[in-house]
């Protein structure tokens, strides 16, 4: 894998409250995901480093476009996201959501894979009120009404409405 996001913090560990910041852009092809729901659009990255008594403290932002469709009617979407990172790194993990400081480095590659992967939504909507598809004829409820009965029968209520009728009363 390549690592082009190494960042070397031999004077973060040495003088604590120490900062440093990070900018990059990198191809997503560097990441692997390996999840087609993550666009080929490089990944922008922009990072403030901050040396505490614990481990290196790493906050910003990662931006990455996903693609996908929508869940009810299945139009193609595609988002640029901004991803919150906030994470921590310790030379001996002992936060068990801590990353390592291996050879006084840290690789932020990981940490913004797993975010971006995290932050796609699961069940994308083109809109809020999407009305996706009328499931008796399969029409696209957004480009209008079908004319079937939206009244939704409940099939238990519709035995009891046979019965009726049948019975004395
Ligand atoms: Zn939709
Ligand atoms: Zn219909």
């Amino acid at each position: 894998m390549a690592t082009p996001l190494n960042v070397n913090v031999v004077e973060l560990l040495r003088w604590p409250g120490t900062t440093k910041d990070v900018l990059a852009t990198v191809e997503v092809e560097d990441f692997e995901f390996n999840d087609a729901r993550v666009s080929n659009v490089p990944i922008s990255i922009n990072v403030h480093l901050e040396s505490l008594s614990n481990g290196v403290s790493v906050a910003g932002a990662a931006t990455a476009t996903w693609h996908g469709e929508c869940r009810r009617c299945l139009t193609p979407l595609s988002q640029l996201m901004i991803v919150d990172l906030s994470e921590l790194y310790q030379q001996i993990p002992e936060d068990p959501d801590a990353y390592a400081i291996v050879n006084d480095q840290i690789n932020l590659l990981p940490m913004v894979r797993e975010n971006v992967l995290v932050a796609i939504p699961l069940g994308p909507l083109c809109r809020e009120d999407c009305p996706g598809f009328c499931p008796q004829c399969g029409a696209d409820l957004s480009e209008g009404t079908c004319g079937c009965d939206s009244a939704i029968v409940d099939p238990r209520w519709s035995a009891l409405e046979n019965l009726k009728g049948t019975l004395p009363d």
